[in-house]
């Protein structure tokens, strides 16, 4: 439904985008991830053909964004980055004057009530959107976003400076509105993956590091396989943990003295071994659990190892 090929922005010399490619499908939510000023607005300015791209191409639903901008973006929806909305006006009149763009005739009453209802807008619907919590114009930027029921939603980090509470409420709205959609959703936020996407892009400097489901994510990560151990009373468990013969090194945490991380050597399991030496030693095991992997590991990694050669313009956080 969206194909990227190819695509690069420069602002100058500086490559703010460079060679870009990916595919996503109707049902995928798609992550697109990476620290500040990858380019993941920059990106989504092409997609939905606020920018134009310096080369490449951006088609949606078979449509160039490029070539057949007014059939490409009838298909999208977009939420940009902190939500622009006109911020004296109200809900309403901001819906009402969406939905004349997007030439909803007949049927803008209608919708504009659906959406009002779906992002609970109805206590707040005649305030001025300057006056209104962040949460609340967040989701006037979604309503705005979903007014016409696109096919295609591409949203700039639609959680970004909300609290815990409101993002929670996002997340949930975006897993149900993904059924029938083809959604990218950028992100800094590394727990938005797990909640939300079904697959996830890494940029890092204009570039792409990754793109994979977040399982094949974590399986790339140090502690995948890691066992994390806490035994009832006094006993240490940490010399008997680093003489195993399948464990890299054991982590511990300040916060609690009587927890232990045991991370494994690569393509190795530790469970059933540990489990075994529990046995043995008799411990009174109070909490054991094998991680997936961690995500932060991974994207710090891959990150790391893109990073960027200092330029005037900087860039990466
Ligand atoms: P992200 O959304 O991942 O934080 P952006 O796409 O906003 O990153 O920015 C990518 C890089 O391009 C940053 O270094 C940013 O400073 C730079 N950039 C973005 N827009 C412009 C512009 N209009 N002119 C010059 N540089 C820009």
């Amino acid at each position: 439904m969206v194909k990227v090929e190819q695509l690069s922005k420069y602002f100058g010399q500086f490559k703010a985008v460079e060679r870009l490619s990916f595919e996503v499908s109707p049902g995928e939510v798609l992550g697109f991830l990476g620290p500040n000023g990858a380019g993941k607005s920059t990106t989504m300015k092409m997609i939905t053909g606020f920018i134009s791209p310096t080369s490449g191409s951006v088609s949606v639903g078979g449509h160039d964004v490029g070539h057949d901008p007014v059939k490409a973006k009838a298909l999208m929806g977009y939420l940009p980055e902190g939500a622009p909305a006109y911020a004296d006006m109200t809900p309403a009149q901001f819906l009402r004057f969406a939905a004349s763009i997007r030439k909803l005739g007949n049927a803008a009453n209608a919708r504009i009530e659906e959406v009002v209802d779906q992002l609970m807008l109805n206590d707040v619907l005649h305030k001025p959107i300057d006056t209104l919590s962040k949460g609340f114009k967040r989701r006037v930027g979604i309503a705005q976003a979903i007014l016409h029921d696109p096919k295609v939603l591409i949203l700039d980090e639609p959680t970004d400076g909300l609290d815990p509470m409101q993002k929670h409420e996002v997340r949930s709205l975006i897993t149900n509105l993904a059924a029938d959609k083809t959604v990218i959703v950028s992100t800094h936020i590394l727990e938005e993956v797990n909640a939300v996407c079904s697959r996830a892009i890494i940029i890092a400097n204009g570039q792409l590091v990754a793109d994979a489901q977040p399982g094949e994510l974590e399986a790339q990560s140090e502690y995948h396989g890691a066992v994390t151990l806490k035994l009832s009373g006094n006993v240490d468990p940490r010399a008997d943990l680093e003489a195993l013969p399948a464990v890299f090194r054991v982590e511990t945490y300040p916060d609690d003295a009587r927890r232990v991380t045991a991370i494994p050597n690569a393509d190795t399991h530790l469970y059933a071994d540990i489990q075994a030496l529990a046995k043995q030693k008799q411990w009174d095991v109070e909490e054991m659990f094998a991680e997936r992997g961690r995500l932060e590991d991974v994207f710090r990694r891959l990150v790391d190892s893109h990073s960027r050669q200092p330029t005037p313009a900087g860039g990466a956080a």
